[in-house]
């Protein structure tokens, strides 16, 4: 889960990363009252989820309370990046000697934590990389070990940074560290770490993600989500606990375990290409279990995103056999039904595996019009795409 600024400036705040002092308002209103506290000097910073904010107007600096006013005015609303603003951040402004750039990661190509450290911050550090390659420190981090006072000194010096904010860069690095480890984030990124001209070292931005694997030990981040950003169907999958991500193709995806959920991706977007490249709606795994009731939430997940013209249920029997799965699919539309729930598009149906033959003759006897069984993985998939490149 990708933090706003806001927030992971707080969680800087919280562990003592020096930070500006600064709050969040959603109307001007509320903006000008922030700017009053600060004392009129303020930044007026965009909160969206995406990078280059300065470079798009995002980012503006405010001498009194009514500039502060007029740049929230003109900020909140805007479109960055397809991103539409509803929160300004404001600061106190600091002046800007240097800017750098610093950065805790989890790298997974290399099973590793990496801190990637330069002096060269305040534009995007790809190309920084691109560019000077030689002045960006890139050091593998152990995670046994981690980042003490002693690590975090090695960091200051190979990163290049001025001798006279050792000291400062020392208790600012290490403080990060707590970050990243306590509150389980996968990435804590500060561009830029800037020093001003009185040669103080302050955090000016904060990026943060966090482990969604690890929410469980965090009550405190659930308020952090922003629910008016996640997809309703992603939200409405999570209620009922079901493995769901939304695609953007047409046919719908509902399987047993995630290997066989995953080919099955790949397999539909294979055989959507000889029907005008028809692709998969979603991911959706429903487990080992398969009753009749997780068949049916997930189908009404999946049945309830209009982009969806198909669906392929693809299950292959295991401790649960394909006469529990086939006897699921009935129920869940029966359930449906029951409910009111308009079933109008497609299931095209392959069951293989363990009692697979029971299964199919389960369905047959069924007969449910919009069932329609298919013995092969790459038949059934090109079945779906059919039937979704036809209802489109
Ligand atoms: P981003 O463009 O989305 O990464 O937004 P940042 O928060 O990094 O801000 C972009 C740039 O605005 C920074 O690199 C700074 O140059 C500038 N900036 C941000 N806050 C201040 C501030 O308090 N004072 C001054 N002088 N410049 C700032
Ligand atoms: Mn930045």
């Amino acid at each position: 889960m990708d933090l706003y600024e806001y927030q992971g400036r707080a969680l800087f705040a919280r562990h003592g990363v020096p930070v500006l002092d600064g709050g969040v308002a959603e109307t001007v209103d509320e903006a000008v009252g922030l700017a009053e506290r600060l004392n009129g000097r303020v930044v007026v910073k965009a909160q969206v989820k995406v990078g280059g904010r300065g470079k798009a107007g995002g980012v503006k600096l405010a001498d009194d309370v009514d500039e502060a006013r007029e740049h929230a005015g003109n900020i909140l609303g805007m479109d960055i990046k397809g991103h539409t603003v509803k929160k300004v951040m404001l600061t106190v402004t600091a002046d800007i000697d240097s800017e750098y750039y610093f950065s805790f990661l989890l790298d997974r190509a290399n099973r590793t934590f990496l801190c990637i450290a330069s002096t060269e911050g305040g534009v995007e550090i790809e190309q920084v990389a691109e560019e000077t390659p030689d002045k960006v420190l890139k050091l593998p981090i152990d995670a046994l070990t981690g980042v003490d006072e002693a690590k975090a000194g090695e960091i200051v010096d190979r990163a290049g940074f001025p001798a006279d904010l050792r000291d400062q860069l020392v208790d600012m690095i290490v403080k990060l560290w707590e970050t990243f480890v306590s509150e389980d984030a996968t990435l804590v990124e500060v561009n830029p770490l800037v020093r001003t001209p009185e040669g103080r070292a302050l955090a000016l931005d904060a990026k943060v993600t966090l482990d969604e694997n690890a929410a469980f030990r965090h009550p405190d981040h659930a308020e952090l989500e922003d629910a008016a950003a996640v997809d309703p169907l992603e939200q409405r999958a999570k209620a009922a606990d079901l493995n769901y991500v939304k695609l953007d193709g047409e046919v719908g995806i509902i399987g047993n375990g995630a290997g066989l959920v995953m080919s099955t991706l790949d397999v539909v977007a294979y055989a959507g290409e000889r029907y005008g490249d028809v692709k998969p709606a979603n991911f959706l795994d429903i487990g080992g279990g398969a009753s009749a009731a997780v068949m049916a939430a997930g189908l009404e997940v999946v049945l309830s995103d209009p982009a969806v013209k198909s669906v392929f249920v693809n299950v292959f029997g295991g401790i649960t056999a394909c006469d529990e799965v086939a006897n699921g699919i009935v129920g869940a539309l029966g359930m449906l039904a029951e409910r009111g729930e308009k079933v109008e598009k497609p299931l095209v149906v392959r069951l293989d595996g363990n009692n697979a033959e029971l299964g199919r003759s389960i369905l047959d006897e069924a007969a449910h019009p919009l069932v329609i069984r298919v013995d092969t993985m790459d038949g059934a998939a090109d079945r779906a795409a059919e039937l979704a490149a036809k209802g489109a």
